[in-house]
């Protein structure tokens, strides 16, 4: 039986561990932390609506319930002259026959990073977002900031819809509370038109919603740093803060940009439509650790994490002559699917070639998150049946 490495154990990575197992291969997956950290979800650490153990998921139980193995260990380099992969605690490893790297990516350093604390960082900076926050309650009143930062080397790489997501989420919060009267909230962008990706008739919507909740809103100007207390602009427009909320744009995995592997200057492996690494015949990669090619509005996704582990575990399968079929491209898959939470309902955005939509769910549209977040658990702990496509 061949034998498939799969490095990172996130969203794509598991997605690729359990696909490839059903195609009938050896496959062991490599994680750094020992569950899968359920990003979409996590978005309610700060206001408390849900804990660190909602929102991730052990990977040893995964594992089991499809019958793969579980590593927990750093990759430090990847070499795919050698074919070879260096582990923190194991040290080298080259015990297999395809190798699919699924390592998720960094954020930008913007100057005086450390000031400001990013819902898409590790679990425990999202912990500090709620701590803050807390503190902040308690004293009863203060100034808080959102804002995300753009990579012209990676446009897909811009991550703002968890920033809208918590902020609108955090405002619904202070109201529950009686106290968002107390509370100034800022939001800020180098783009002039964030969340322009989610075509013209979101972007009116969500200026209904930013004047409907009373957010301020400054965007077009460059961040030149940060300090504590305070985000500063291009032109010394100062934006002062007792909480900055801030993501900056997905820059490449250090051990990525370290390797051999073809990759943009940004860091991103270079794959082709199959998801192979370009030149290397039994190196695939897959989600955020990718150069996604396609539409100008396209974007690092969950769903299409998933998708490109399902394909790249067929395109193997074919390869391999396990299976009868063709090799799958993931270009086709590109599209923007995002349900948008605000802590009292939530908006579908949905973005294709064709269409651009978002559809209000008052009430609903949270509950509907909810019920992903509960599924995407029990459906990868084979507990219940996948929804075709899901
Ligand atoms: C707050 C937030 C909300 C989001 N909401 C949505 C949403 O609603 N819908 C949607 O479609 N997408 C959403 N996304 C995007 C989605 O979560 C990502 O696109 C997806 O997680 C990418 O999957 P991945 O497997 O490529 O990377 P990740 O999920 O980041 O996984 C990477 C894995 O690699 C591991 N790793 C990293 N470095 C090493 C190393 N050196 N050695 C070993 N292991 C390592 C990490 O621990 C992690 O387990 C959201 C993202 C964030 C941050």
């Amino acid at each position: 039986m061949k034998k498939a490495v799969v490095l990172g154990g996130g969203i794509g990575g598991v997605e690729a561990a359990i696909s490839l197992k059903k195609e009938g291969f050896d496959v062991e997956l490599i994680s750094d932390r020992d569950y899968v950290y359920i990003y979409p979800i996590s978005i309610w650490i700060p206001t408390g609506e849900v804990s660190l153990s909602d929102v991730a998921l052990p990977l040893h139980e995964v594992a089991k319930a499809h019958n793969f193995t579980f590593t927990k260990d750093k990759v430090v380099s990847i070499s795919g002259k050698e074919n070879k992969v260096v582990l923190e605690n194991r040290g080298e490893k080259t015990d297999f026959d395809y190798l699919i790297i699924a390592l998720g990516q960094t954020k930008l350093k913007h100057k005086g990073i450390e000031n400001t604390l990013s819902i898409c960082g590790s679990p425990e900076e999202a912990l500090k977002i709620k701590k803050k926050l807390d503190e902040l309650i308690e004293k009863g009143f203060g100034k808080i900031a959102f804002g995300f930062g753009g990579n012209p080397k990676a446009p897909d790489a811009v991550r703002g819809g968890p920033v809208f997501e918590v902020m609108f989420n955090v405002h619904n919060y202070l109201k529950k509370l009686h106290l968002r009267d107390k509370f100034d909230i800022t939001f800020f962008a180098p783009m002039p038109k964030p969340g322009a990706r989610l075509g013209e008739t979101a972007l009116k919507l969500m200026d209904k919603m930013f004047k409907k909740m009373n957010i301020k809103k400054i965007t077009g100007k460059k961040i030149k740093e940060f300090e504590k207390d305070k985000v500063i602009l291009e032109d010394d427009t100062k934006i002062e803060a007792d909480l900055i909320a801030f993501t900056p744009a997905g820059d490449g995995h250090p051990v990525i940009k370290e390797s051999d592997l073809p990759k943009t200057e940004a860091g991103f492996l270079l794959i082709d439509e199959g998801c192979q690494v370009l030149n290397h015949e039994n190196i695939y990669a897959i989600g955020d650790s990718v150069a996604i090619e396609g539409p100008e509005w396209r974007a690092k996704q969950g769903h299409l994490a998933e998708v490109m582990g399902r394909i790249t575990a067929n395109n193997i399968a074919v390869k391999e002559g396990i299976k009868e079929g063709r090799i799958e491209s993931y270009k086709r898959h590109i599209n923007i699917m995002c349900l948008m939470d605000t802590g009292d309902g939530g908006a579908l955005a949905y973005r294709s070639d064709t269409k651009a939509l978002l559809i209000p769910l008052p009430i609903i549209g949270h509950w509907m998150k909810k019920a992903w977040g509960l599924y995407y658990k029990l459906s990868k702990l084979g507990k219940i049946p996948r929804l075709p496509g899901m």
